[in-house]
């Protein structure tokens, strides 16, 4: 699996990885008006027999009857061994579309387009596919690898500014927990993110894509550093779900529980001290760095102020990173590292949530 700089008109950017004589584009309503046209002659341009199948937009429909709908259309098209899935979207689309390529004739190969920024720094790399359970989301899914994640920065052109912010929050993470010249490299270029400069975007999503291919490699099924990559969103999970899934994006969600994690790591005294820290106060320049970087991008650095510390005891309890009843945060040792553990001192759990009350 890599992630490697594409265009999305060009078909050499598909001639290593889809082999085949049929090739099934996935996307939905949104995005295949966009650019499916532009993929289909690409690949037509290979030779290949090319399909859309055009899902409806939205996180509602990554379900198994859309599931169903995939592998309808791939029997109908008698889709072998040997053709492709190329999943044209957001991670809705690649989720739903990777797990159909998972299970269709025990698997088929697999090729992502991600034309979400979220979904390229986040959901494309890393092999896991689902879809959502009326009881649970992605409770229903694969470990699969594609066999190729396509980065091309100027399908971002289109995405609305909350989306693309949204990504950025993941790219401030991958800063966060193991990247520190990402990190700096983000203070220098933040504007340029904004205004979609597709030399900038590129740099962002290939270094993101490489740091999570690089805690992938090393823990696949999540038994260790792979949960670092969650950092913030056990703060963030609880405040999606608690102000209604969608009404804060994931990613906003994120950067308010980034900083929380950050400012509960200074309130345990992990965090080293730094010049610019005020006398006594180790820490204090860390988190006033990360909220600086988040709110450049637009996005929230604090919950809501409806959150209470039992909304948000609540909705943490039932989050998956509860084991035996410890509920293990990620947290940093130093801005640019960060450890998974339930060893904290619970009272600066509860009395972080209650800082951001006032
Ligand atoms: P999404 O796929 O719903 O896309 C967000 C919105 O942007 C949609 O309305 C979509 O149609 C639209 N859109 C997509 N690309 C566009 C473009 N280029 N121009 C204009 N509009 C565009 O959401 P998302 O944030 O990309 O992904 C969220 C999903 O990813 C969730 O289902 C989540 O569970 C999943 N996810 C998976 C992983 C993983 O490891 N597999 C990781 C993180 C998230
Ligand atoms: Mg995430």
């Amino acid at each position: 699996m890599a992630a490697t700089p594409a265009a999305a008109h060009d078909p050499a950017s598909y001639a290593p990885y889809v082999g085949g004589d049929k090739c099934l584009v996935v996307t939905n309503t949104t995005v295949g008006p966009l650019y499916a046209e532009q993929v289909v002659a690409a690949l037509t341009a290979l030779g290949k027999t090319v399909s859309v199948l055009e899902l409806p937009d939205g996180e509602e429909y990554k379900d198994m009857q859309r599931l169903n709908t995939i592998l309808d259309r791939a029997m109908e098209l008698r889709l072998d061994r040997k053709s492709t899935l190329l999943a044209l979207g957001g991670g809705v689309v690649g989720d739903i579309t990777g797990f159909a390529a998972a299970v269709y004739v025990r698997g088929v190969p697999f090729v992502q387009l991600p034309t979400t920024l979220l979904a390229v720094v986040d959901s494309a790399v890393g092999g896991k596919t689902a879809v959502n359970h009326p009881l649970g989301k992605n409770m229903i899914g694969a470990f699969y690898q594609p066999r190729a994640v396509l980065v091309d920065a100027t399908v971002l052109a289109t995405l609305d500014d909350r989306q693309l912010a949204a990504g950025i929050a993941e790219v401030v993470k991958y800063g966060l927990i193991r990247d520190l010249p990402l990190l700096d490299w983000l203070e220098a270029n933040m504007e340029a993110m904004i205004a979609r400069d597709p030399a900038a975007l590129e740099h962002a999503m290939l270094a993101s894509c490489a740091n999570k291919a690089a805690v992938v490699a090393a823990d696949e099924r999540e038994g260790g550093v792979r949960a670092t990559l969650n950092l913030g969103h056990t703060f963030g999970h609880a405040i999606e779900a608690a102000m209604g899934y969608g009404t804060w994006l994931h990613g906003e969600a994120v950067a308010a529980g980034m900083v929380m994690a950050v400012e509960m790591s200074r309130r345990l005294g992990w965090l080293p001290a730094h010049p610019s820290d005020p006398p006594g106060e180790a820490g204090t320049a860390a988190v006033r760095r990360v909220e600086a970087l988040l709110a450049r991008a637009g996005l929230p650095v604090r919950p809501p102020p409806s959150m209470t510390l039992e909304t948000f005891m609540t909705y943490m309890s039932v989050d998956k990173k509860v084991e035996s009843g410890v509920l293990k945060l990620v947290l940093l040792r130093r801005v640019g590292d960060a450890v998974v553990t339930a060893d904290y001192d619970k009272e600066v759990l509860y009395d972080t949530i209650m800082y951001y009350q006032q």
